[in-house]
């Protein structure tokens, strides 16, 4: 049996994730906050020091945050907690269990960015800097990886019904944005954890150091 580790699997997306590859028959390891806080560094080394004997097959940088701001109001507490929780604590976690996935000569990884690591939108300076930075991860990492049999790639979606969506857009907003989506509607959690499963599952063989973007054709127009 192999062993998934989704951050941010208490809601949205990443429970979604979970779920499907609970499904396929994975173990799924999914630390809550309290266990593992990405915005804390410390508590991120804590974490992978009290599971380097965990066999992790799979990891699914999943978690993010995204406090929308024009530049000029940018703090230096959402400009530090952003790096932190959609950058830098996905790296320490692949720097961290990688070398368990080089000896067993297998891994997959998937990083989640987002639509705004494609196209761009005002207010998403701080967001679109991690998600762009998380696919510089993916790139040198599939490269870096490859000779271990370990396969990594980035997921971009678009808009997807969950609390991120609800928080940053009011329903007027989200039935406006929906009309913009050539599919007409925004995406189901459900929907981009089948992508993230198939990359992350030993169907993908031949796939890595791609973005893939599943955003309905809102990236297209
Ligand atoms: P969400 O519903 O807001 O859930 C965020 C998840 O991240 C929660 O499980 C949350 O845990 C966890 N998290 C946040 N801060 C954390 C911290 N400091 N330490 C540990 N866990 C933390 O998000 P979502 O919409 O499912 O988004 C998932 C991913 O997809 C994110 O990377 C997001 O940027 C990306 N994405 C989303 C959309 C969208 O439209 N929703 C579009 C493009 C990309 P708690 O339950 O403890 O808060």
């Amino acid at each position: 049996m192999k062993t998934v580790l989704v951050t941010g699997g208490s809601r949205g997306i990443g429970k979604a994730i979970c779920e499907r590859f609970s499904s396929a028959g994975y173990r799924v390891i999914a630390p809550t906050r309290n266990e593992m806080d990405l915005a804390d560094a410390a508590s991120v080394e804590s974490y992978i020091a009290r599971n380097l004997n965990e066999q992790i097959d799979v990891i699914i940088n999943n978690a993010g945050i995204n406090d929308v701001h024009l530049v000029e109001e940018i703090t230096d507490d959402e400009i530090s907690r952003t790096m932190a929780i959609n950058l830098t604590s996905p790296l320490r976690l692949l720097r961290g269990f990688v070398g368990g996935m080089k000896q067993r000569g297998y891994g997959r990884i998937v990083n989640i960015a987002s639509i705004w690591a494609v196209v761009s939108k005002a207010g998403r300076c701080t967001y679109s800097a991690t998600k762009n930075g998380i696919h510089g991860i993916t790139n040198t990492l599939a490269v870096e990886l490859a000779p271990n049999g370990i396969l990594v790639n980035t997921v971009c979606p678009g808009f997807t019904l969950t609390e991120l969506t609800y928080q940053n857009n009011s329903k007027e907003q989200i039935a406006e944005i929906s009309k913009e989506i050539p599919l007409g509607r925004m995406a189901e959690p459900a929907e981009i954890a089948e992508l993230v499963y198939f990359l992350g599952s030993e169907q993908n063989t031949y796939i890595t150091g791609q973005k893939i973007t599943a955003d309905g054709g809102f990236t297209e127009k």
